[in-house]
């Protein structure tokens, strides 16, 4: 905790602790890359392409997804707990000028690989493009409160205009067809700012099928713990991306980011976030499970399981086989996780969830080798019965 809380530029002092019979030391954080400085930096002669010692073997196939994206700012002030990004860029945001980003796009156009589609104009989080508030170029970030947690702090500058800029400036570029976001954005950030524009130019141009954002859990208890809004902003932010696309005839879909296993959370919590994703008909293609990342307070959480904030106990998650089930809940359909979430809802004590309705996130455990009964056909007419009795009250076991 003392460690995160002299990570400030302008504040942080040098962090120093006895270990054995030596010591470790924390030098203060150097001072940021502001506009000009970073400027400078992407100004730089970069070949934007993978060493040609790489083509005989077919090339960087992970490189087109970043060939001709944009990084436009530095630092995150989200700060959320299991994230590294707070230590090493710091909560000071910094970003480079329009026409520094805007050289770099211009120069895509000499580039004969460019079909007119810049893939990104993001950084930590895509949509920071100063400083949380006006105070923290004079005095330096708060230690002791978040900018973003548990809501939104009354200081906050919400304003959006000077992306919304930068992005109606890349569109207009004659070389460009399109302008995409596709690092993550803070919806809770975006929400506080009661100009809607860029909310609906981001919806109506800068998308690209799906909007990846980071809920991360369902559980109240377990975002508190990550340093993450409570779920209903993620549902408030939900219900006015369907509205914006309905405004713009889109059909663009939320990808949602989740996490399993964070400190904090038990096997009902994993259920929880499970039947919430069910609610809506969603199983995430990928989950993160919680990974200690160096010097975050989630990993003081993990290790000691102590909350550094309150030096109050965390439950943690720490077992291969636990870690295991809370990972499997949230992609409960896939046949391959099967077992570990028949295993986790008996071991929650929620069997209820073991069934057939519609609420239920697994049927009974019917052994490998038994199949459902074969579909009786109607007499006559050869089509599938409709269920009755007999199916009804099939259990899965002959
Ligand atoms: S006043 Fe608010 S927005 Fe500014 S640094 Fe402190 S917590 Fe962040």
């Amino acid at each position: 905790m003392l460690q995160y809380e002299e990570q400030d530029y302008r504040n942080g002092q040098a962090v120093i602790q006895k270990c054995a019979d030596r010591y470790l030391i924390q030098n203060p954080p150097s001072k940021p890359l502001e506009g000009k400085d970073l400027d400078d930096v992407y100004a730089l002669p970069y070949t934007r392409a993978y060493h040609p010692s790489y083509e005989q073997e077919g090339g960087v196939p992970g490189l087109s997804e970043v060939e001709f994206s944009i990084i436009h700012n530095r630092g995150c002030f989200g700060a959320c707990n299991f994230c590294s990004l707070a230590f090493h860029q710091g909560r000071y945001v910094t970003a480079r000028s329009h026409e520094s980003v805007i050289k770099e796009a211009t120069a895509f156009g000499g580039n004969p690989r460019f079909k007119g589609y810049i893939h990104d104009v993001g950084g930590p989080t895509a949509n920071f493009r100063h400083p949380a508030c006006k105070k923290q170029a004079k005095s330096g970030v708060c230690k002791n409160k978040r900018c973003l947690f548990p809501t939104p702090c009354e200081s906050l500058d919400p304003s959006h205009s000077d992306y919304l800029t930068l992005l109606r400036e890349l569109k207009a570029l004659p070389h460009v067809k399109k302008v995409f976001i596709r690092s993550g954005i803070r919806y809770d950030y975006m929400l506080c700012d009661k100009n809607s524009e860029f909310f609906s130019e981001l919806v109506r141009d800068h998308i690209s099928g799906q909007l990846k954002v980071a809920p991360e859990h369902k559980s109240g208890k377990v975002l508190y713990y990550m340093g993450k809004p409570s779920f209903d902003v993620y549902e408030k932010f939900q219900e006015r991306y369907k509205r914006m696309n309905q405004r713009h005839k889109k059909e663009q879909y939320l990808v949602p980011y989740l996490m399993s296993s964070h400190p904090g959370s038990e096997l009902s919590d994993a259920i929880e976030l499970a039947l919430q994703l069910k609610r809506y008909g969603y199983m995430p293609e990928q989950v993160q499970d919680f990974y200690p990342t160096p010097g975050t307070l989630s990993t003081a959480m993990y290790y000691t399981g102590i909350d550094p904030r309150t030096m109050k106990e965390v439950y943690v998650p720490r077992t291969p086989v636990e870690k295991a089930m809370q990972r499997a809940l949230l992609q409960w359909g896939k046949r391959e996780n099967r077992a570990l979430v028949m295993k986790a809802l008996k071991e929650a004590g929620r069997e209820d969830l073991i069934g057939y309705t519609k609420d239920c996130l697994v049927r009974p455990d019917y052994g490998q080798t038994q199949r459902r009964p074969a579909q009786v056909k109607e007499k006559g007419t050869g089509k599938p019965k409709r269920r009755g009795r007999e199916n009804k009250k099939w259990t899965g076991r002959s």
